[in-house]
């Protein structure tokens, strides 16, 4: 079987690693810049599964978990994927509420999360200090990636099973013959395949706009629009912290050379698709200011600031499967937590032609949500 999968990020080379076991497929992978370029190479990045408003969608998630800890195990422990764990307090109410009550959620599902005191967190992150009174949770399975070395290892690994990696190649359109879709036009030729896979981020849509079809994503280019954040890594700070922080107006976890990496909801939600590097420096050192509200004395500069993008399904939930005969797409936020366990399922059902039970709630065409009741 010939597959030709569009976009380099954790989900296309996640699927490209399990699609390419000897034996199985003759996989292309096709990137436009190289891959880790996209969303997946400056994400925050957190595993997690630690919201469990829908106790469904939390399983799932806490497989992706297991997966995570699967593809490390098979990778040797690497240092880009870390099971450190997440620390998060609340000061103000209803905040405070919020987290006990969460924490007890996601205990009732099993899930390892406790509250903790400002004492006994410092067996595990010695240089941390919430301030008297704030409620504090601890999360010690969740973990981080650095997203950009762990789609470099994973598509490293499906070259050496005989993917065909071709960086640098821009798929403008898809190839459509009647109601199939045969394959990609790329800007280094005609690729054609039996199963052209779209996994390109948030850039989804303009692909398979090619082909007719569409996906129910929030529009990134909207002003405003939620999609784009903001991400701020700082020059090295080596042993500050061990795993992830949420603490008020400022998370952040150790970034691939020592640094910290850096975001913060209110920020992130400021910044869309137009706003200026001017202001997203100053945004960036304001997130600095906070890092050092935390950590007094903090001895770093700001090393990178990146805006990315979210590919952001309009219900928050992943969407995929098959969109037309010979077209699949795998598109979804928080990738960087499901990639591995996403691209297990959607091999699966490729190479065995039958649909997963456990995707059918993220079909591409489930009914959109039902608008807020005024
Ligand atoms: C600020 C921020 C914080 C986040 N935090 C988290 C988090 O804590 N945890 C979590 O799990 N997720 C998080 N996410 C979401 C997560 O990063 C994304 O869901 C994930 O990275 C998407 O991966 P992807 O492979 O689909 O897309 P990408 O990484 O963007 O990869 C798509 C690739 O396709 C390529 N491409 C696009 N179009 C074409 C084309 N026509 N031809 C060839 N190549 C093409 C692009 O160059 C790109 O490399 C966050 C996202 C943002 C923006």
């Amino acid at each position: 079987m010939r597959i030709v999968i569009v976009g380099g990020g954790i989900i296309g080379a996640a699927l490209a690693d399990r699609l390419a076991r000897p034996g199985t497929a003759e996989v292309t992978l096709v990137e436009r810049d190289r891959p880790g370029a996209g969303t997946s190479g400056a994400s925050y990045a957190w595993l997690n599964a630690n919201d469990p408003a829908d106790a469904r969608y939390h399983a799932f998630r806490v497989a992706a978990l297991d997966a995570w800890r699967r593809v490390a195990a098979e990778f040797g422990d690497p240092a880009w994927a870390r099971f450190a764990g997440n620390t998060e307090w609340a000061v103000a109410e209803p905040d405070r509420d919020a987290l006990a009550e969460r924490v007890a959620r996601l205990r009732d599902l099993g899930y390892p999360a406790t509250l903790t005191t400002a004492t006994r967190l410092r067996d595990d992150e010695p240089a941390l200090r919430p301030p008297a009174g704030a409620v504090i949770a601890r999360f010690p399975g969740e973990g981080h990636v650095d997203g950009a070395a762990a789609v470099g290892a994973l598509v490293a690994r499906a070259r050496d099973a005989g993917a065909r990696i071709r960086t640098g190649t821009h798929a403008a359109g898809l190839l459509v013959r009647g109601d199939r879709v045969t394959g990609v036009r790329t800007s280094a030729g005609d690729l054609e395949a039996d199963v052209t896979v779209c996994a390109a981020g948030w850039r989804s849509p303009a692909l398979l706009a090619t082909a007719g079809a569409a996906l129910p994503l929030v529009d990134a280019a909207a002003p405003g629009s939620s999609a784009p954040g903001l991400t701020v890594t700082t020059t090295p700070v080596p042993g500050l912290v061990g795993g992830l922080v949420h603490s008020p107006g400022l998370d952040l976890r150790p970034a691939p050379d020592g640094g910290l990496l850096l975001e913060a909801a209110d920020l992130d939600a400021a910044t869309d698709l137009a706003t200026p590097q001017a202001v997203l420096d100053a945004r960036a050192a304001e997130l600095l200011d906070r890092a050092r509200v935390l950590f007094p004395g903090l001895d770093a500069r700001v090393d990178r600031v990146r805006r990315c993008v979210r590919p952001l399904p309009a219900d928050g939930r992943p969407l995929v499967g098959p969109l037309r005969p010979g077209l699949y797409t795998v598109v979804t936020h928080s990738g960087i937590t499901l990639g591995p366990h996403l691209a297990g399922l959607v091999a699966g059902e490729i190479l065995a032609g039958t649909p997963d039970p456990a995707l059918a709630p993220y079909r591409p065409d489930r009914p959109p949500p039902a608008p807020d009741r005024p």
